[in-house]
């Protein structure tokens, strides 16, 4: 069976938007919704886990429980900055 290296803090990042945007309240275009998704996984650490086919699932749930609190944080951050200055509008500069 094929094993895969995965950085499954990626998939719990997206989850956690995905659950959240709603109450995130800021605007929820994709340009939007990748900009806070970039901001925070460049501020959370990778988790690379090595999973067989149709294992990461159960990985994602048990690990999310660790990371859940860290991963808020930095997703409503994102969308507070995403807020104040989306990028659909002005996609000029890049972020520094
Ligand atoms: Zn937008």
């Amino acid at each position: 069976m094929a094993v895969l290296v995965r950085n499954i803090m990626e998939n719990m990042v997206e989850d956690k938007l995905e659950q959240l945007l709603p109450e995130l309240n800021c605007c929820t275009c994709d340009i939007c919704k990748t900009d806070i998704l970039c901001y925070a996984l460049n501020r959370l650490k990778p988790k690379y886990v090595s999973t067989e086919q149709g294992e990461l699932l159960s990985k994602v749930d048990s690990i999310s429980v660790t990371y859940g609190a860290a991963i808020l944080t930095e997703l409503a951050a994102g969308a507070e900055i995403v807020r104040k200055n989306p990028h659909h509008k002005a996609r000029l500069k890049e972020d520094t």
